[in-house]
């Protein structure tokens, strides 16, 4: 699969009044064309700030500090300003957590979406209401919609919104952030498949974000885990279902019920991330890793490719741990 997006080195920090964290250290990683790739890990290991930085919605304090962002060829951390805008919507379009921060409250629907075409396409004026009825039929809204405002529609319909703006300009690269975490269940599954079913049509590759493994582990060609500012592991859906390699992995798997078969007690991870200010000099999970072997309190592990995937753990990349051995070492 050719590559969509290449992230190399990526590195953010934002300064604080105890020093500077470095929420986001050389983290590297790329999406083919037409792939869904996930990140997941536990609430500030940098799995948003990176989905920031990559789209240019990093704000003071926070500030890239290395790195590059390939996109379909164009570096995106090289681009003005003015550039960046013309990408955004037809190359990268974004969708956040809270839909309601990406609409206006004091415009129409109709409104949000023809200027979101209009801005990109000043040509397509004439047709900028048809292929606005057009998005929210694509998203399985009544076209009558078009006529509301924000506040009149639930927050699943609102949400579906924002999904067709973010459609509008046929990007290769759709970034979501927890985009179905503020709403309930149902209407979570509903967006999901919708989201689905663009992406079989349309052909864009997704940034997924989300703490909710199971849901990755079901929607995601790749997976890559991030732990306190690093990317630990990038393995395809069906290795981590297998069963995870990494023990970071391993606990965030442990952490959720079962997906499917018998009902097990939910393992957890001990203990706490740690300071990204003064991060342990070492592996950054050796303060919670159940496997740690001596070296891995003063040497950080990088992040390799193996047979299996990408993983930055000793066991596997000094210790010569296998797959089978490390399945049969849990058990
Ligand atoms: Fe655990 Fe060591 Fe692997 Fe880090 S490098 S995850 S401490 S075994
Ligand atoms: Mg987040």
């Amino acid at each position: 699969m050719a590559d969509l997006l290449r992230v190399h080195n990526l590195s953010i920090e934002y300064a604080s009044p105890r020093g500077v964290v470095k929420a986001v250290d050389e983290v590297s990683f790329s999406i083919g064309k037409g792939e869904i790739f996930g990140l997941a890990g536990e609430s500030g290991c940098g799995k948003s700030t990176t989905a920031f930085g990559i789209s240019r919605l990093l704000r003071h304090p926070a500030k890239l500090t290395g790195g590059s962002v390939l996109l379909d060829g164009t570096e995106l951390t090289a681009l003005s300003d003015e550039e960046f805008d013309r990408l955004r919507w037809s190359k990268l379009s974004i969708v956040l957590q809270s839909a309601m921060n990406n609409l206006n409250p004091v415009l129409k629907i109709r409104d949000q979406l023809v200027d979101a075409i209009v801005a990109h396409e000043p040509e397509a004026r004439r047709e900028a209401l048809q292929r606005a009825a057009h998005l929210m039929k694509l998203v399985d809204l009544p076209a009558d919609r078009l006529d509301s405002y924000p506040h009149e529609l639930s927050g699943g319909m609102r949400q579906r919104v924002v999904i067709a703006m973010a459609m509008a300009l046929k990007p290769s690269l759709v970034i979501m952030d927890e985009p179905t975490t503020a709403l309930d269940v149902v209407v979570q599954n509903g967006i999901i498949r919708k989201i689905l079913e663009l992406q079989k049509e349309f052909g864009f590759s997704i940034l997924f974000i989300t703490h909710d493994l199971p849901l990755m582990l079901e929607m995601c060609d790749r997976i890559g885990i991030m732990y306190a500012g690093k990317l630990v592991e990038v393995s395809a859906r069906e290795e981590i279902l297998r069963g995870a390699r990494h023990p970071y992995t391993q606990g965030l798997l442990g952490s959720f019920p079962a997906l499917s078969g018998p009902k097990q007690r939910l393992a957890g991870i001990p203990g706490n991330p740690p300071d990204l200010i003064r991060p342990p000099a070492g592996c950054r999970f050796f303060p919670r890793c159940s496997q740690a072997v001596a070296k891995c309190q003063t040497l950080q592990p990088a992040l390799k490719q193996d047979n299996w995937g990408q993983i930055a753990c000793h066991l596997y990349t000094e210790e010569g741990l296998s797959r089978e051995q490390a399945s049969a070492a849990r058990e």
